[in-house]
């Protein structure tokens, strides 16, 4: 089976060109002018990106299904014009162990439409004691080690994991907290929380933990990867680290780049996340970080809840966003068509960086003998991020009701077109 892509402006070796793409049996076959095939798909116009790639998703399968499942979360990165996700490990029960893990990924395979790398976790229920069997669990199938949700606390616990996590070519993903820093802030330590009366996150939380475990990485030479940075201090911790050649990346997430706690507009659980939106100053340092390769990839945390979950004030609502369905669409008009950082650049964020950093070779390129994983957007339509239109079971977004360009028009995964714009 044969199909070309016609006339596409497609996103191939970091620059944008005007070609077609031909995909023969889910293979990338050919990419070039003039290309013919039984089947065609008229591109002229659009934007051809390879899939995008998401190293931080929660599809909350199993046991927490209300929220989300492999399958609907799936579709919703889909809808994204997301092919490649990674899903946390924060499920229930939590895997600790290899047979656990297998049966997710076996989940993973059979209802997702995406391909679905899996996190397993750190240590054992992610309560920073026991650390696992890292040689098992990679043999099961794990992606990387991640426990997050939560920091891992304890700095013996982490150098250990390090270690192990080393000598197994297993990167540990993780989600920088000190607990005792946090206690039970719900909003970042600003402006907000005194107006709202909510009890405030340092940003401390975060970036001591950053501190220590960088110092640890340096010593361990682990591949140390950061979930989410969201302070100033947290880029220029990561930045020295990088100068002194430690083996680290990081993350930012579209909430994180487009929004801070100055944008709360009420006592709202739609604009709670953890770690929560800080000052303009630190958003503009997290584009700065983008822009200089300090932080090296954008990565949702795509956090679906239940409404009851999210429709309760500030103070109790539980923690997270949704990000798939929204964060192409969002960061193209609030961060490309603005003049703030380019297509090219935004598309290696989310695509071929993601892949490089974290050794996923079949994704995150449009090229020969690549698997046909590909997005096709609109980016001259602009339309309105409407609730019934997603494909997630979680809406519990800010951005819904927003006009925005960048609409996905198609997705493809090895071929097979997995979703399909049918019109507003
Ligand atoms: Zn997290």
């Amino acid at each position: 089976m044969e199909t070309v892509i016609k006339s596409g402006n497609v996103f191939v070796d970091g620059r944008i060109q005007r070609c077609d793409v031909l995909i023969r049996n889910g293979i990338i076959a050919a990419i070039g002018t003039d290309l013919t095939a039984e089947h065609s798909i008229n591109a002229a116009g659009k934007l051809v990106s390879p899939g995008l790639v998401d190293v931080h998703v929660h599809y909350r399968d199993p046991g927490q299904t209300a929220k989300e499942n492999v399958h609907t979360g799936s579709l919703a990165a889909a809808h994204g014009g997301f092919t490649t996700v990674a899903a946390m490990p924060n499920v229930t029960p939590v895997p600790n162990t290899p047979e656990q893990l297998k049966r997710m990924i076996a989940n993973n395979q059979k209802n997702g439409v995406v391909h679905i790398l899996q996190y397993a976790p750190i240590t054992a229920d992610q309560n920073s004691s026991e650390i696992l069997d890292y040689a098992a669990l990679q043999a099961a199938g794990c992606f990387a080690l991640s426990n997050d949700g939560h920091g891992v606390q304890n700095a013996q616990v982490m150098y250990e994991a390090m270690r192990r996590a080393k000598d197994n070519d297993l990167i540990i993903a993780q989600h920088a907290q000190d607990d005792d820093l946090f206690q039970y802030g719900v909003i970042n330590d600003g402006v907000k929380a005194q107006e709202y009366g909510l009890l405030p996150i340092t940003e401390l939380a975060e970036t001591t933990q950053i501190a220590r475990d960088l110092v640890l990485a340096q010593q361990t030479g682990v591949h140390y990867h950061i979930c989410h940075v969201s302070t100033r201090s947290s880029v220029e911790l990561v930045r020295l680290a990088k100068s002194h050649g430690v083996t680290v990346t990081c993350e930012v997430t579209p909430h994180h780049l487009l929004l801070a706690d100055s944008d709360i507009r009420s006592d709202s659980g739609l604009f709670k996340m953890n770690p929560p939106l800080r000052t303009q100053e630190d958003r503009e340092a997290l584009i700065e970080g983008l822009l200089d390769g300090t932080i090296d990839m954008i990565a949702t945390d795509h956090a679906p809840h239940t409404v009851s979950e999210k429709q309760c004030g500030f103070a109790k609502a539980a923690f997270g966003i949704t990000g798939s369905e929204t964060a192409f669409c969002e960061l193209y008009t609030h961060l490309v068509t603005k003049g703030l950082v380019s297509l090219e650049q935004l598309l290696s964020w989310m695509t071929v960086k993601p892949a490089h950093a974290f050794g996923i070779e079949a994704a995150g390129r449009i090229a020969v003998n690549q698997p046909a994983d590909l997005a096709i957007f609109d980016l001259a339509q602009a339309f309105t991020l409407r609730a019934e239109d997603y494909l997630s079971l979680g809406s519990n977004t800010p951005f819904t009701g927003e006009t925005v360009y960048g609409k996905t028009e198609l997705t493809l995964v090895d071929g097979e077109i997995i979703y399909q714009n049918k019109g507003q």
